[in-house]
């Protein structure tokens, strides 16, 4: 497998491959707020990349435009080389590709545990039932709720409920991850585990666009750290030397606050 390096990025860590995700020139508008500018971004395969920066500074609409639930003005957006589609079938599929996990977990609060993971592959790969739950109940060892299968997400903890979210969205198999601050709705005592999950989830090479504001998970698991304000990318390197070393007054500013 041939190793590019993408445009505009620091060093990358050893066994990174070809690009996943390119936003090229990416603009956006919510009427008259310029909310993405010329945002440029590539990530590598099995790069762990951590958006940070203040409350409205575009990162939600970012990754919402990674998978389409937020629409482009202007530049473009390619999921593993192909272009994003604008509607129909083609969408549905390339949707299927990135995975996504909210702040607020989204579980379907009328289906089991296990039917949550196993609707996804059922309905849109065309999986079998007996194979779709088998692979469900690896998935849902894998992040620690295995015996809650048969439960109902209201009755499972904020943390389980998230880890839940995360085993669905690997139930698609997905060529890269994003995270829309996933413990910022929990408890604090359930943060870890659900962070611990993603950090396993980025030492076996799964490709994450994160945002959050766990510093102690950008620091451990990230490759790189991007760092947003007004809708642009201000300033990005790896995460040592960015919280080390903020380059831009407005890093720093930042930083000052949060840590
Ligand atoms: P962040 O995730 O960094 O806090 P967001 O991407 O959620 O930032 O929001 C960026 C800006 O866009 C904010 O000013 C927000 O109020 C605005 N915004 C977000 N979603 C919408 C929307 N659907 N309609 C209008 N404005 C929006
Ligand atoms: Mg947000």
């Amino acid at each position: 497998m041939t190793s590019i390096k993408p445009e505009g990025t620091g060093p990358l860590t050893p066994g990174i491959g070809e690009p996943v995700v390119v936003l090229k020139d990416v603009n956006k508008h919510f009427g008259e707020l310029h909310v993405l500018r010329d945002i440029n971004l590539s990530v590598a395969k099995g790069e762990v990349v951590v958006v940070l920066g203040p409350s409205g500074s575009g990162k939600s609409t970012l990754i919402r435009t990674i998978n389409r639930l937020e629409t482009i003005d202007s530049g473009s957006i390619a999921v593993d080389g192909k272009q994003l589609p604008s509607e129909g079938k083609e969408l549905a599929q390339l949707r299927a590709e990135v995975g996504m996990v909210f702040q607020s977990f989204n579980l379907f609060a009328h289906r089991s545990i296990l039917e949550n993971v196993t609707l996804g592959p059922i309905k849109v790969r065309k999986a079998g039932k007996a194979d779709a739950e088998t692979q469900a109940m690896k998935l849902l060892k894998r992040v620690g709720v295995a015996d809650q299968a048969k439960k109902y997400p209201a009755q499972l903890s904020g943390g389980q409920q998230q880890r839940v979210a995360i085993a669905r969205a690997l139930a698609m198999n997905p060529k890269v991850m994003l995270f829309d601050e996933p413990t910022s709705a929990l408890d604090p005592e359930m943060v870890q585990e659900v962070l611990d999950v993603m950090i396993n989830l980025a030492g076996q090479g799964m490709t994450m666009i994160v945002v959050t504001h766990e510093m102690g998970f950008a620091r451990k698991a990230a490759n790189r750290v991007v760092f947003m304000s007004e809708g642009q990318i201000v300033e990005e390197g790896d995460p040592k030397t960015f919280f080390t070393a903020p380059k831009s007054d407005r890093a720093r500013d930042f930083l000052s606050k949060i840590l």
